[in-house]
């Protein structure tokens, strides 16, 4: 062969100044696709010896990475299958393709996409060298050993050379803006980074030791990576600590995972991997250590978006797939079928295996639930299969510390939770401490409370109560017992609605003002030995206003006062005695007030009826705004003497703070009055 001359076979004028240009946000994953590429050709070596077809002595075959900071040059050594003049020539020198500047300026942020659409895997070389050198000898009998060299404008020379050793020296002369990757320490980290995994040795830089009270090279090569990591081996010959190992291995500084699992498919499509559930202690770790998606064992990213369904972001370890088409863009990979089909079936095995451990291992399982319970509804509020598959395992927890499945816990509180509509109605309690007298009215009762204190739970019972038939989740404080869980039978408080109205005013008038805080105040006859006076938070307004503080949308609901019923005891026995009292001493004095408010709007009423076509004329018009004056006073007559009257009735008072009291609204100077007529009382 003599020396040749020639230009790289692309359609556009200059792909060289293109590469430069827009691949710098990745310039790393040169060394990658360089490493890459040298395991390749070792290992096809290494195939064709098995088969015979290559009878040679195959040596020491690893990958070298050298650094010669003074040369200036970085050097990837491989001893695999190398390349003759034609290969060269065929694989390097003719990268024909169509379309491309198009495609480049499309995806000119994302190296990755470009670099792979093209098979440029070599040429990323030129994102970070100002010249590039291939010395190559092929496996082949009688082969040549090559020289290639071109410093980045389309022209190359290919020459004879020589070499001893068969395989190929890929040298690149590093430019000026990338001298840190003449640094042995930068290239260790972008080896660690891309390379830990890869099934061929990998050596750069020197073993270090400890000498003279410092660390000095050894003359042993050092190999930077493990060739056979725990996800290529059969899970049969695998032990716990194995897997432990390896997810510290994966993630330094951990604390132990909860559980694993092995993923390994190889129809129709080849998937391996480990999924590890971590403890997770903040949020920083879950975007700090990621899954790791590799092809071969070959690193490409930690952004899984697309590959994994979105609930499994919290889960870590690695997926390795050479079917997953690595160097496309986001929003293909998403659509692509066989990526769903990939995410469909980590999702189902995921499924699997945690029913699996709950059937086997079911305290266990327990245990471990307060840490993967964020993970379980997660899944199941954004992914209908999961969710199905996770109806069998998901658990309930309640108040005492018990766990139940969904059916278990249908069962227990069937017969007694059930209202008059049949409906089963879930109790339940979000913060044992601030609800406890309302936990224990209601397991005093005989009913069973379940604790939902988790981040997501507010969702996960909208969620149970789509799923489950005839299902009702009612949060304990949410009315009095009676209420909660309505039965035919309850008792109705009979009282006429002149009395009600006047309790009712009697009651409100001795409310503290709480900002953002509204009560309605309302009667029920429950029993003697319960509390005076409950106050209560309507579920839905609540939901609502939860609601609202998660989704911007929904501020509507977020401004809204928080509003409370405040419910009257009537038949505990001090509210009967406030009954009593104000019965015979404010009644007398509303009853002319509340008839001359009847009579007005008696008259305003015929004045109306009497009109005609329903018209009222202009004399009428004023009457009635006189009418309706003489009432509004008289309303307010009656609400001056009712609040008069309660100012001098501390029970009133007393009875409201202590419920008040009870919720945590109590506070400041209502408070400070509070204890000083107690004292009173006493
Ligand atoms: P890809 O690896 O995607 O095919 P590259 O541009 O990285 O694209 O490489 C083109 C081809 O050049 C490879 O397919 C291979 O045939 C050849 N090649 C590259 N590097 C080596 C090497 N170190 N040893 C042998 N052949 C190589």
């Amino acid at each position: 062969m003599s020396t040749h001359k020639g230009t790289i076979g692309v359609t556009t004028e200059n792909i060289f100044p293109v590469i430069k240009k827009f691949l710098y946000s990745d310039h790393e994953i040169f060394l990658r696709e360089l490493v890459s590429n040298a395991i390749d050709a070792t290992q096809k070596l290494k195939t064709l010896s098995s088969f015979g077809e290559y009878k040679g002595d195959l040596g020491e075959m690893n990958v070298k990475v050298t650094v010669d900071a003074e040369a200036g040059t970085l050097t990837v050594s491989d001893h695999g299958i190398g390349m003759t003049a034609e290969d060269i020539d065929k694989y390097i020198n003719q990268i024909a393709f169509s379309g491309a500047e198009e495609f480049l300026e499309k995806y000119k942020d994302n190296a990755n996409a470009i670099i792979g659409h093209f098979g440029l895997g070599f040429y990323s070389a030129f994102m970070v060298a100002k010249k590039v050198e291939i010395r190559s000898l092929s496996y082949k009998d009688g082969a040549e050993a090559v020289k290639w060299e071109c410093d980045g404008s389309p022209e190359y020379t290919m020459e004879p050379t020589v070499k001893q050793e068969r395989g190929t020296d890929i040298i690149l002369y590093i430019d000026d803006e990338n001298k840190k990757f003449l640094q042995q320490s930068e290239i260790d980290s972008l080896l660690k980074k891309y390379c830990r995994f890869l099934p061929v040795p990998v050596v750069s830089g020197k073993e270090q030791e400890w000498k003279d009270g410092k660390m000095v090279d050894t003359d042993r090569d050092k190999v930077i990576n493990n060739t056979e990591p725990t996800w290529t081996k059969k899970p049969a010959s695998l032990t716990d600590e194995d897997y432990r190992n390896f997810y510290h291995e994966l993630y330094p500084g951990q604390e132990d995972p909860l559980f694993w699992i092995h993923l390994n498919v190889d129809y129709p499509f080849n998937l391996t991997g480990i999924l590890f559930f971590p403890k997770i202690k903040n949020n920083f770790e879950i975007t700090k250590n990621r899954i790791q998606l590799y092809c071969n064992q070959v690193y490409v990213t930690d952004s899984v978006e697309g590959v994994v369904p979105e609930f499994m972001m919290l889960l870590q370890g690695v997926i390795d797939s050479p079917d997953i088409p690595l160097n496309v863009s986001r929003s293909y990979l998403q659509s692509d079928s066989a990526v769903k089909k990939i995410s469909g079936y980590i999702t189902k095995k995921v499924a699997s295996r945690l029913e699996e451990i709950f059937k086997n291992d079911r305290s266990d399982f327990e245990k471990k639930w307060d840490d993967i319970r964020i993970f379980i509804q997660y899944g199941m509020l954004t992914d209908e299969k999961f969710c199905e598959a996770a109806m069998k395992f998901v658990l309930l927890k309640d108040t005492e510390g018990k766990y139940f499945t969904l059916d278990e816990y249908r069962t227990l509180i069937e017969a007694g939770q059930t209202d008059k509509d049949g409906n089963v109605v879930y109790l339940y309690a979000t913060d044992p401490v601030a609800q406890y007298s309302y936990i224990k009215t209601a397991t005093d009762r005989g009913y069973d409370v379940l604790l939902m204190d988790g981040q997501l739970d507010s969702h996960f019972i909208g969620l149970l109560e789509s799923k489950l038939e005839k299902s009702r989740f009612v949060r304990v404080d949410s009315d009095v017992i009676d209420n909660l869980i309505p039965s035919a039978d309850k008792k109705a408080v009979d009282m006429s609605s002149d009395k009600r109205a006047m309790l009712s005013s009697l009651f409100r008038s001795q409310l503290p003002k709480i900002e953002k805080a509204e009560f309605i105040v309302s009667f029920e006859a429950l029993s003697p030995e319960a509390n005076p006076v409950l106050i209560t938070q309507s579920e839905y307004m609540r939901r609502m206003k939860e609601m609202a503080a998660m989704q911007p949308g929904m501020s509507f609901y977020g401004e809204l006062p928080d509003s409370y019923n405040l419910i009257v005891n009537t038949e505990q026995p001090t509210i009967k005695k406030i009954i009593e009292a104000a019965d015979s001493e404010v009644m007398p004095k509303i009853v002319p007030l509340n008839a001359a408010i009847n009579e007005s709007d008696e008259k305003i009423a015929e004045i109306r009826k009497a009109a005609k076509d329903g018209k009222p004329g202009e004399d009428e018009e004023n009457q009635i705004k006189h009418l309706e004056e003489t009432a509004t006073h008289n309303r307010n007559e009656s609400e001056k003497e009712i609040a008069a009257y309660a100012a001098t009735q501390p029970l009133v008072k007393q009875t409201i703070d202590l419920a008040l009291l009870a919720n945590g609204l109590l506070k400041g100077s209502e408070l400070s009055d509070f204890i000083a007529r107690s004292v009173k009382l006493l």
